[in-house]
This record gives structure tokens, sequence and C-alpha cells, in this order.
């Protein structure tokens, strides 16, 4: 009933040139996946010009629908250039930017505001995981960084093991399957049976064509948020296709 969703996120690569490999993206993103990439925000007309069928998204967005911020961008203009996700609290913006829990929030609501879909990730650190306060970590992040009015549509959870991000290491199928059952509990219990079981959860950190057949079949990924192996379609098909 979930539809499975292959996200790219582009981070701070790509050019107008870099958009040649959504072709074949796009190719692929007509079997039964969503594919959704998420590039710099310089490209997102260009992407959503280029690639009918596949979904395109910020990777942030301010908390305030316009206003004094320089060099911010508002969910609305992400809206307007073409956008229909982005991706929220990503560990990367949580460290470099300081963002936290509240601000995620904040940031959550004026997507929705401006009829986006929220990807809002969470993960833990390999200090957290060490200490067994993984999934307590993860439960402190859902029910500060998502505000109340989840529904099926506006959010999709990303859980991205801070220390598999960009690193090759990715965690057992076992513990990827333990912390999604847990979220997955964590939304049927504050939104209720029906929007719980209708959010989408992805795995993110080091997938590739190589781990992402087993990780599909762990119980309740609906998909992943791809970093590294999304910027190059020969890299990024295989993975669409492993969710086709
Ligand atoms: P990675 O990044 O696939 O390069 O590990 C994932 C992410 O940060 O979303």
């Amino acid at each position: 009933m979930r539809t499975k969703l292959a996200a790219g996120n582009w981070k701070m690569n790509g050019t107008i040139a870099s958009l040649d490999e959504l072709d074949a993206m796009a190719e692929a993103a007509k079997g039964a996946a969503e594919v959704l990439i998420c590039p710099p925000a310089t490209l997102i007309s260009a992407a959503s010009a280029r690639a009918e069928n596949v979904a395109v998204g910020g990777q942030d967005c301010h908390g305030k629908p316009s206003g004094a911020h320089t060099g911010d961008i508002a969910a609305e203009m992400l809206k307007d250039a073409g956008a229909s996700y982005v991706i929220l609290g990503h560990s990367e913006r949580r460290t470099d930017h300081d963002e936290r829990n509240d601000t995620v929030r904040d940031k959550c609501d004026a997507a929705w505001a401006a009829g986006l879909t929220a990807v809002v990730c969470v993960g833990e650190t390999l200090d957290q995981r060490e200490s067994s306060n993984t999934l307590d970590i993860i439960g402190g992040q859902l029910a500060g960084s998502i505000p109340d009015a989840a529904t099926g549509h506006n959010l999709v959870v990303a859980y991205e093991p801070v220390w598999a991000i960009g690193t090759g290491k990715v965690p057992t199928t076992d513990q990827i399957g333990e912390v999604h059952d847990f979220i997955r509990a964590r939304l049927e219990r504050r939104f209720g049976e029906g929007v719980g079981r209708s959010v989408r959860i992805l795995y993110g950190g080091s997938v590739k064509a190589a781990n992402a057949e087993e990780i599909f079949a762990t119980s309740n990924v609906d998909g992943a948020l791809v970093g590294g192996a999304s910027l190059k379609a020969s890299d990024f098909v295989p993975i669409i296709e492993a969710l086709n």
C-alpha cells in the first residue's frame, strides 16, 4: 500500500551538466517505485523541467515564508521552482548549522504550508549507538522534529545513522529493522494507525547497488535516501530497479 521511494540527495554537488544523468533515471522511474532527486537549489528549476516523472526536492528550507534572511530559501520558493519535496533535519544540517529538533519542526510546518512533502531525517551517532541510546535518540528526534499535522502524504521519515553516512559502513539488517519497526510503532502511536501505517520510512547511509536488495527486504523499509550513489545514473538506476 505504500509506494516505494528511491530518493537521491545530491548534497553540494552538481551543475547543469549533471542533469544529463536524469535521463536514464527518468527511464527507470517508469517502474513501480517513485523516484525523487534533491539537487542543489540552483538546479531545481532545470531538473523539474528536464524529467517529468522524476519528483524534485530541496535539501532544506527556512522556517519562515519570506523575509530578511540573506542566503536562505523559503519553502514556497522551492515549490515555485518545481519542487514537491524537501529534506529536513539531515544530520549534515543538524551538525553544520546547529539545527535542533525545534528548528526542524518549524521548517516542517513551513514546508507543509507551502504544500511540500517533508523528508524528515533522524539518526544516531556512533557514540549514541555504542552506549545503547539509539532508540531514545530516534524517539526524541521524531517527537521533537515532526509537527502534529502529519499525514501519509506530507511526511516521509528517513532513518540515517550518522556513522553510516558517506562511510561505507552499513548497519546489519537486524539493526535497520529494529529502528524501522520502532519508528513505525511511534508513528502509529502518535498519529493513529491509518496515518502511522501510510508514512514511508526510508533507510539512508551508504546505500549502493550491492546492498540495496537486502536492505529493501528489511521490515518497514519503504525505500532509500541515497547520497553518493545517486549522483550517477549508473549507480542510482540499479537501486531504483531493486525497488521496482
Ligand atoms: P550516502 O549519504 O548515501 O552518501 O551515505 C546518504 C545521505 O546523507 O542522505
